[in-house]
Parts: C-alpha cells; sequence; structure tokens
C-alpha cells in the first residue's frame, strides 16, 4: 500500500504557561561568526539605502535579562544582533544597533538611538530570548508588536516573518505572535501593570523577537551553537519585510535577494482587485438551500480576502490590494484598493440591501478605483442577481443601461482590467440572472469569465476559483464528498518546472478537514516545509508554497470532525509562473526500520523507499525470529521500548527527527485515538537526545509530567496519549 499523507492542523497554541517577567546580561562577550554563502552586495535599483535598526535586548545599566542553562540574555541577544548586522550589511544595508555591548545607559536610551536617526531606519527588530522560569518546559519562537500606533500592521506583519522565518529555519515551535499588551507574552505578564513593551517608544514599525526559552535546554542548545541560523533567519525575515515596502525614493518595485541559499528570491505579480457586490432588494431573499443571498455574497467574498490576505502574509514579493463596492440604486465605495484585509473584510460584514440594481453605477466606481497606470494584474468580479435597471444618470430604459453597462466592461478590457461576472441565482426564474448579458459583459472586457452559481457553497467554490483563475494557472480542481475520519485521495498535480508559487485551497461548508500535501519527493507539508505558508480559517484551507518543486504533488483531505457523517469540500491547485530559475533542494528520504527485540514473536518491519516520488510501506510478518536491518539510522543508538499497545515488548530504534503520531507519515505510527496527527518529535542534538510535543491534543507526558520539550536520558517513560514507552 502507498501512503503519501502529511496534516496540516494549525491547533491553537496551548496558553498555559506562566511566563515570568524575564529577559538578559553578558557572557563570553563572543564574536559574530562568519556566516558563508552569502549573495553578492545588493541593494535597490536605485540609490535609495534601507535602514535597519537592530535593538539587542537588554545590557542596559547592568541588566542581565534572562538566564538560563549557563547562558545571559544580554550576551545571547548581543551575539545574535551582531551576526544579523553582519548579513545585512554585506547585503548593502545599513544597520542602526541601539548598543553594541554594556551600556551604563537606561532602558530608555534604546528608542532614543533609533529617534534620533535622520532619517529613522525604515524598520526595527528587537532581539530577546525568552524564559519560562525554573522548571518550564516552554519552548518555542515568538513575537510581539506594537498596538495603538500608525505602524501597528506593518508591525505584526513583520513578527509574524520572524516568527515564520526563526520557526522554519530552527524547526522551533511556533508559538505565534501578540499584541505588546498581551498577558503572559514576550515575557511579560499583565501583573506587572505594564500595557506597552519600551519598542512602543521607537517611531518605525517594530517587533520584539522572543527567540527561543534560555530555560529549555534544547532551546538553550540552539541558542548557543546556531546562533548564525537565528541571525539568518531574521535577515530573511527583514528582507521579505521589505519586499512588501516601497522605497521612499524608488518607484519600481525593489528587487531583494534572500540571504537563504535554499530559497532564491520569488517574484511574483501583483494583483488589484475590486468586489463589485449587487446589494439590491432581492439580495435579502433566501436561498432555497438555506440562508440569505447577502450573507452567501458575504461568506464567499470573505473566503476570497482570506486567500488574498495570506499571500500578503507569505512575505511573496507581490502586493496584493482589494476594493470593495457594492451597488444597489447607487454605488457605494465601501473600502478603496487596501492591503489591509481585516479593514477589507469589516467593510464586507457592514454591506446591506436596499433598492434597484445599478449595475452600471458599480461598475462605474469600480474603474474610477484603479490609478491611470495599473501595477499587476487588474481586476473586477461584479456580483449579480438579477438584471440592471438603474443606469448611470438614473435612466431605467433597459436597453440604454444594458449598453452602459457594456460599455464599461470594455473600457475595463482597454484599461487592461479584467472583469469577471457571477450570477447568483437560478438562471430559469422570473426576474433573475440574464446569463447571456453577464457573459457579454465579462466577453467585453476581453479577459474575464462568467459563471453561475445557485446556492452559498457554490459561490464560495467561485469566488476562491476565480483567485486561482485570475493569478495562475489552475492543474487540479476537484469537488467531492469526504467522511468523518475518511483519508480522502484527491488527486495529483503535475507542478512544471519554474513557478514563482503554487496556491491549494480547500474549502468546505462546516465541520473541520485537513489538507493533506506532499511533494513530489514524497516529503509532506507542513509548517516548517521550506517556503510553505498556511492558514485554517473560516472552512478554509489555504496553502501557500514558494519555489515549489516540479513534478507530481499529491493531494488529499481527512475528515478530522465531519458530525454530519459526510460533507462536501473543494479542492483546487494553481501554479504561478517565476522569470528567475528556482533551484530546487532535493530531498532526502529517510529509512525508517522498526526492528523486533530478541524473543518477540513477530517483526514489524517498515522500510520507507523513495522511488519515482512516493513512500511505499511495507509491513512484514516475520514469525518468531528476530531480524536485523542494515539500513542506516541517526543519532546515537537509543531505541523506544514499548511498553503497551501495539508495540507491548517491542524495541524501536529511534533518529533525529523521528516522529510519533497517528499519520501514516510518521516514523513511529499509533493509531489510537489519544494520539494526535504529529504527535511529538525525537531530537538529537549534540549528543543530548531531546522530545518535543507537536502541539498535541493530548499532550506528552516524560515521567508522568506534562513536557513541551525536554532532555531525555535513559530509563525515562516516555507516554503518547495512552500509549507508554521507555526510552532506552
Ligand atoms: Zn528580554
Amino acid at each position: 500500500m502507498k501512503k503519501r499523507f502529511v496534516l496540516i492542523r494549525l491547533i491553537a497554541d496551548f496558553a498555559f504557561l506562566f511566563i515570568l517577567a524575564s529577559c538578559g546580561q553578558p557572557q563570553s562577550g563572543a564574536a559574530p561568526q562568519p556566516v558563508g554563502n552569502l549573495a553578492p552586495p545588493q541593494q535597490l535599483e536605485d540609490s535609495y539605502i534601507w535602514t535597519i535598526g537592530l535593538d539587542p535586548g537588554h545590557g542596559w545599566q547592568g541588566d542581565p535579562g534572562a538566564t538560563g542553562n549557563g547562558l545571559q540574555e544580554k550576551t545571547v541577544n548581543l551575539d545574535i544582533a551582531l551576526q544579523t548586522k553582519t548579513i545585512l550589511e554585506s547585503n548593502g544595508f545599513r544597520v542602526i544597533m541601539t548598543r553594541t555591548g554594556d551600556d551604563s545607559n537606561d532602558l530608555t536610551q534604546a528608542a532614543k538611538v533609533i529617534n534620533a536617526q535622520n532619517p529613522n531606519p525604515d524598520l526595527v527588530v528587537s532581539i530577546h530570548a525568552n524564559s519560562g522560569g525554573s522548571g518550564s518546559t516552554a519552548t518555542g519562537t515568538e513575537a510581539c508588536y506594537t498596538v495603538g500606533k500608525s505602524t501597528d500592521t506593518e508591525s505584526k506583519r513583520l513578527a509574524t516573518l520572524l516568527t515564520n522565518s526563526i520557526s522554519s529555519k530552527l524547526s522551533l515551535v511556533n508559538r505565534g505572535v501578540f499584541p505588546e499588551n498581551s498577558d503572559s507574552r514576550c515575557a511579560r505578564r499583565a501583573s506587572t501593570g505594564w500595557n506597552q513593551l519600551y519598542i512602543h517608544n521607537m517611531n518605525p514599525p517594530t517587533a520584539l523577537i522572543e527567540t527561543a526559552f534560555l530555560s529549555n535546554p534544547f532551546d538553550a542548545d540552539l541558542l548557543k551553537n546556531r546562533g548564525a541560523d537565528f541571525a539568518s533567519a531574521i535577515a530573511d525575515a527583514i528582507i521579505a519585510y521589505l519586499k512588501n515596502v516601497e522605497a521612499p525614493t524608488a518607484s519600481p518595485p525593489i528587487a531583494l535577494t534572500s540571504t537563504s541559499v535554499s530559497q532564491p528570491p520569488v517574484v511574483s505579480t501583483s494583483t488589484s482587485n475590486v468586489l463589485v457586490i449587487d446589494t439590491s432588494g432581492s439580495m435579502d431573499d433566501a436561498l432555497s438551500a438555506g440562508g440569505v443571498k447577502l450573507d452567501a455574497a458575504k461568506d464567499a467574498g470573505r473566503k476570497l480576502l482570506d486567500i488574498i490576505g495570506a499571500e500578503n502574509e507569505a512575505g511573496v514579493s507581490a502586493n496584493h490590494e482589494v476594493a470593495i463596492v457594492d451597488f444597489s440604486d447607487t454605488a457605494i465605495v465601501d473600502i478603496g484598493f487596501t492591503a489591509n484585509i481585516d479593514s477589507a473584510q469589516n467593510a464586507l460584514s457592514s454591506l446591506y440591501t436596499t433598492g434597484g440594481t445599478g449595475m452600471p453605477k458599480g461598475l462605474q466606481a469600480a474603474l474610477d478605483l484603479f490609478p491611470a497606470t495599473l501595477t499587476g494584474k487588474s481586476f473586477i468580479i461584479l456580483l449579480s442577481d438579477g438584471q440592471p435597471n438603474i443606469g448611470l444618470n438614473d435612466e431605467s430604459d433597459k436597453v440604454v443601461v444594458r449598453q452602459q453597462v457594456l460599455d464599461l466592461a470594455g473600457e475595463a478590457g482597454r484599461r487592461g482590467i479584467c472583469v469577471y461576472t457571477v450570477g447568483f441565482g437560478d438562471p430559469t426564474a422570473t426576474g433573475s440572472i440574464d446569463e447571456n448579458f453577464l457573459r457579454q459583459v465579462a466577453d467585453a472586457s476581453g479577459c474575464g469569465t462568467y459563471h453561475n452559481a445557485q446556492n452559498a457553497w457554490e459561490l464560495a467554490n467561485i469566488y476562491i476559483n476565480l483567485r486561482h483563475e485570475s493569478t495562475g494557472n489552475t492543474l487540479l480542481t476537484k469537488t467531492g464528498d469526504i467522511k468523518q475520519g475518511e483519508n480522502l485521495e484527491i488527486g495529483n498535480a503535475q507542478v512544471p518546472d519554474n513557478q514563482a508559487m503554487m496556491l491549494f485551497t480547500l474549502n468546505w461548508p462546516g465541520s473541520q478537514l485537513d489538507a493533506v500535501l506532499t511533494d513530489p519527493n514524497g516529503k509532506l507539508v507542513d509548517m516548517n516545509y521550506p517556503g510553505a505558508s498556511l492558514l485554517t480559517k473560516n472552512n478554509l484551507v489555504s496553502i501557500i508554497i514558494q519555489n515549489p518543486l516540479a513534478g507530481s504533488w499529491n493531494v488529499a483531505a481527512y475528515g478530522a470532525q465531519v458530525p454530519e457523517q459526510v460533507i462536501n469540500y473543494n479542492a483546487i491547485l494553481s501554479v504561478r509562473p517565476n522569470p528567475n530559475p528556482p533551484t530546487p533542494v532535493p530531498v532526502t528520504p529517510t529509512p525508517v526500520v522498526v526492528q523486533p527485540s530478541g524473543g518477540s514473536p513477530f517483526a514489524i518491519l517498515i522500510i520507507v523507499l523513495a522511488g519515482a516520488g512516493m513512500m511505499v510501506y511495507v509491513i512484514t510478518l516475520t514469525g518468531r525470529r528476530a531480524r536485523t536491518q542494515g539500513l542506516p539510522l541517526y543519532g546515537s543508538p537509543a531505541v523506544l521500548v514499548g511498553l503497551n499497545g501495539t508495540y507491548a515488548g517491542y524495541s524501536i530504534p529511534v533518529r533525529d527527527g523521528f516522529v510519533i503520531g497517528s499519520s501514516f507519515a510518521c516514523a513511529l505510527r499509533l493509531s489510537d485515538p489519544s494520539v494526535s496527527w504529529q504527535h511529538a518529535r525525537l531530537r538529537f542534538v549534540n549528543g543530548q537526545w531531546y522530545i518535543q510535543d507537536m502541539n498535541s491534543k493530548r499532550g506528552l507526558y516524560v515521567n508522568g509530567k506534562r513536557v513541551q520539550a525536554v532532555p531525555l536520558n535513559k530509563g525515562n517513560r516516555i507516554r503518547v496519549g495512552s500509549i507508554e514507552f521507555e526510552f532506552r
């Protein structure tokens, strides 16, 4: 049997940790290590020099910050900041440091240094390390951003890019990003009475990154030995952030080079998208399948905006803007072009119905939003449930009004704006949509298409499909049913060479589905997959992969929670070509062997092969003889000995990166309802074994205590759900 599954499940972070007010002091004063394989210095096409502020936390007036595992925060922070500076400067940036050693000024000096620069830096990253206090097993990376400032949205985007980059490069748990007034986040708690972090006083967009936990031995080992990777991850995030910022004196978009060798720069086309929505009185009508038309339009629009927002957050070098116009007797611009998708969502939510169908007015208002010179792809999605009956000058002559709509669509086409039309309703019903007319409108623009939806589910699918259709080349589209607990094979998509990005969406009307995406090498896409950005929201999974590997990608879904027993799904995968040839990084498959311990009655042998881009699991029952396998294992010799369940009495060799869970893709698969899809991971770093919880539902226990990440020693008892092992 062949299985290629991975689960993408964004599980809410558990917030039971009590983070102490922590952070910093000096230690060895380590010099920054040289960073190799950097691209040659490269600035912008014009002469604008980007200025980056780096703020190594603590070290002011003798404040060491947090301590743990022999490290002092102020020194760790400074070491990473100096290495980040080296990387940025070698890429042509100007870097301002708030301190370069211990400083006798107080903490307020940090903001003073930043604000004294003229001009101010384009952004500031404040670098800290976290602590959970003694006895804590907290692990991972998190960031905080300012609130109550005009730069908050940008600060949040920067924070998100920082945690994504560090979590990906260091395989650390991504704990998320938080506003600066959050309790128990970014080393602060409500009881301190703080409403602001000190970075609040810095003028530019500013994020504070808590790289990892000094209090956790695994995290501390990374901070001690992989400072260069933290620095490189921070520099990558800064560059990704700037790709979406226009230089003050530059009109063309910036060509920046990522410092990552494995991830060449992604070039993608920006988009400007106006949703034009009919809010005439009939949009208040109920749909035969349930719900009200306008609510269905809002839900469909919300999913489309979520997908666009995820693209903006992914750090692809393209800017996607949306605007919303509604029309009834008149047209209203609910929100002009913005990349702030949250604001657009709010505008969408505020729509209400009234009056007639002034379609020409809606189309005219949308056209007026576009600048004279377009950048990137521009389109209008026009939704209507009826026929136009009010013209630009309030005429109601049917022929005149229709001609106005067609003329406006033609004008859009001449300006390079595609008009997609969606007729919402049954075309055979009296007074309903005129499909031929709406098709003519789309055709008049020369590059749009017409679509018909008769219920909320179809409308959502059309909106999502239009995102794929209008921006890239669709490789796979499938709708169907999925059952509770079903691992559903959806299909394969053949991705060509040289694609800037892949967009995969899975949506469904209710319940909880998981998307399962596997690359041509059999590697499962998860949050740590190179170039991947994942979103799960409003019954929608959206996955963006930058520079996807060419070859056959497998798509599957899992019916995680389907109380209805069966629901519909809609899966679409599209790609956008890249003018710059990417350098794919081959993924080496990892052999896994489960061996019997001596005297066991059965041996279960699982071999993972990489052939033709798939993994093959072979399960063999070999009788009572133990057998030795010659496949290589990684890490020091260590085994898990099963204490109960299927593996009771078995001895299972482990290696660095060994994942335990209920997924077919896990190195050790436990088919038990108490075990999460990907439950726990073993790591072997610098001679020490560790085990990490992978945000499991039921938790990971070592010697009876629930943990996030702890060192493992021989004789430790590990419990994954209800299944127990001894580590030997
Ligand atoms: Zn700190």
